[in-house]
C-alpha cells in the first residue's frame, strides 16, 4: 500500500491533481474516485495513457504496471494527502461556512486580500469533501493566504473539512434554514456549522463574528471564544457599517476604530450582502490592509455567478438568483424586494429543495411572506408551491399566479410581457429558473 508520505513526495514533484479522465493534466497525479454511477478505477489506465504521472487506485485488479499506486480508499488518500500538505504550510488559512452567503463572502474576502497578498480561494463552489482537499492541494509556495469555503448538509462534515483545511482563521456567515433534511432542523444546522467554532476553540484560532446574529453570538459564548466582531451598531468593537442605498446596487459606509469613515459603492445587490461585505472588510483590517485597498477590493467584486446578480435587459432589471434557494435566503430576498425603491416589482419564486418534512410549512411561509411584501406581482413555480396554493387562496391580495413547472410558466407568461419592472427570480438550482430570463 502507498503511504501518505510517499504520495506527498510524488505530489511535491508534480503538484497537480486530476480526477477526471476527460481533463487530465499531463504530469498530474490521478485519483480514481468513485461516484454514484462510476468507479474511476476503471478509467485509471486511460488516465495514465493520457499523461498522468501516476494513478492512485483502490482496486488491485487495475494495478497493471508501475504507474498505479494502490491505497485502501482513494477518497481517504486524497483527503489525507491534502491534510498532510496543509500541515506543512505556514500561511493563514481562512475557513468559512454558513447556511447562506459563503461563496459571495469568500469572493469578497479574496477580492480584498488580493489587493495586498497572493491569495488562493476556492474555485466556484468546490466546497465539499472532495472540493476542499482539491483546493488545499492547489495551494503552492507562492501563495500567502488561502480562503476556503466549506459546505455541509449533515453533521460531522465541517469537522472533517476543518481537519483537512486546518483553518487558522474562521467565520460562519449565518445559521438558518438550509439543508434542513440532512441536518435535522435548525438546531441541527447550528450544531453542524458550530463544528468550525469547535475547531477554532480547540486550536486557539481567530474568529470573526457577525455580531448581529444572536444565534452566532450564543454559539460563540457557549464555547467561550474571543472574536473580532462586525455588524451595524457603532458600539461594535471591530468593524461596523451600514447601507446608504440599495437601489438596486448597494452603497455603504464603514468604520473601524478611530479611523475616518469610508464610503463604498458596490456591484452587489441585496441588503443581506451587507454582513458579507463587513466580514470581508474585517478580515482586510485584521491583516493590515489600508482603507483604500479594502475599498477597492470590495468595489472591484462583480458577481457573475447567478447569486444575486443584476442583469439589465432592454426593458427590465432582473435580480438573478438561480443558484440556490432555502427558507432563510428566500426570506431575506423578499425583504430586499419589499424595501427596494422601484416602480413595478415582481417576485418569481421557484421551489426550495432538500426540505424534508418541513417542505409544506416552509413553502407556505414563503408564500405568506411574499404576499405581504410591497410588490406588484407574485409568480410561484413548482409542485411544492402549487400544492400550498389552496392554503393561501383567501389571503391573496396582490396579483398572484402559480405554475407547476418552469415550462408552464414560460408558456403562461409569454403573452404578458412586462416593461420597466424589477424582477427577482429565485429558486433552487434544480428548478433551472434561468430559462425565464428570455421573457424579460
Ligand atoms: P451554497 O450552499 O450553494 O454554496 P452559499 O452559502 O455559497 O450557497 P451564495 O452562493 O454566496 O451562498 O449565495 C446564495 C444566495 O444566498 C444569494 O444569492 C442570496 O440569495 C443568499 N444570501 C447571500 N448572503 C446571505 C446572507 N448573509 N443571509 C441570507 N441569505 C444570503
Ligand atoms: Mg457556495
Amino acid at each position: 500500500m502507498t503511504t501518505t508520505e510517499q504520495l506527498y513526495q510524488l505530489y511535491l514533484q508534480h503538484p497537480v491533481i486530476s480526477t477526471d479522465t476527460r481533463k487530465i493534466a499531463v504530469g498530474s497525479l490521478f485519483f480514481a474516485l468513485k461516484g454514484d454511477k462510476f468507479d474511476a478505477n476503471t478509467f485509471a489506465q486511460k488516465a495514465v495513457e493520457a499523461g498522468a504521472f501516476y494513478a492512485v487506485i483502490d482496486n488491485p485488479e487495475f494495478a497493471t504496471g508501475d504507474k498505479f499506486l494502490l491505497v485502501d480508499d482513494v477518497l481517504t488518500a486524497l483527503q489525507d494527502l491534502a491534510r498532510y500538505h496543509r500541515s506543512k504550510l505556514t500561511i493563514p488559512v481562512i475557513g468559512l461556512t454558513g447556511s447562506n452567503g459563503k461563496t459571495t463572502t469568500k469572493e469578497l474576502i479574496n477580492a480584498v486580500l488580493s489587493q495586498r497578498f497572493k491569495t488562493l480561494a476556492t474555485q466556484g463552489n468546490l466546497n465539499n469533501h472532495i472540493g476542499v482537499p482539491l483546493t488545499i492541494l492547489s495551494i503552492n509556495n507562492t501563495h500567502q493566504m488561502a480562503v476556503i469555503e466549506m459546505g455541509a448538509n449533515h453533521q460531522k462534515e465541517i469537522e472533517l473539512l476543518c481537519s483537512i483545511a486546518q483553518p487558522s482563521h474562521g467565520l460562519i456567515t449565518n445559521v438558518g434554514k438550509a439543508h434542513l433534511e440532512g441536518f435535522g432542523g435548525v438546531e441541527g444546522v447550528k450544531k453542524g456549522k458550530g463544528e468550525l467554532y469547535d475547531y477554532l476553540a480547540q486550536t486557539k484560532g481567530v474568529l470573526f463574528i457577525n455580531t448581529d446574529s444572536p444565534d452566532l453570538i450564543k454559539m460563540q459564548q457557549e464555547r467561550g471564544l474571543g472574536a473580532y466582531d462586525y455588524g451595524v451598531r457603532e458600539d461594535i468593537n471591530y468593524v461596523y457599517g451600514d447601507l446608504t442605498s440599495n437601489a438596486p446596487y448597494l452603497s455603504l459606509w464603514w468604520g473601524w476604530k478611530n479611523k475616518a469613515r469610508q464610503n463604498i459603492k458596490t456591484n452587489l445587490t441585496g441588503i443581506y450582502n451587507l454582513h458579507n461585505i463587513l466580514a470581508a472588510i474585517s478580515i482586510g483590517c485584521f491583516f493590515g490592509l489600508n482603507s483604500e485597498e479594502i475599498n477597492s477590493g470590495v468595489e472591484s467584486y462583480q458577481p457573475k455567478n447567478s447569486r444575486s446578480q443584476i442583469m439589465q435587459t432592454a426593458t427590465n432589471t432582473l435580480i438573478c438568483d438561480f443558484y440556490n434557494a432555502n427558507p432563510s435566503s428566500m426570506f431575506v430576498a423578499i425583504d430586499n424586494m419589499d424595501k427596494l425603491q422601484a416602480d413595478r416589482k415582481i417576485l418569481i419564486l421557484g421551489d426550495m429543495f432538500e426540505m424534508g418534512d418541513d417542505a409544506a410549512i416552509e413553502h407556505t411561509a414563503v408564500i405568506e411572506k411574499a404576499l405581504a411584501a410591497q410588490v406588484n406581482e407574485c409568480i410561484f413555480i413548482g409542485k411544492e408551491f402549487a400544492s400550498q396554493q389552496t392554503e393561501v387562496a383567501n389571503t391573496n391580495l396582490i396579483n398572484t399566479t402559480f405554475y407547476l413547472s418552469a415550462e408552464d410558466a414560460i408558456t403562461g407568461l409569454k403573452t404578458d410581457r412586462v416593461t420597466n419592472a424589477t424582477v427577482l427570480i429565485k429558486g433552487s438550482r434544480g428548478m433551472a429558473l434561468e430559462r425565464l430570463v428570455e421573457l424579460f
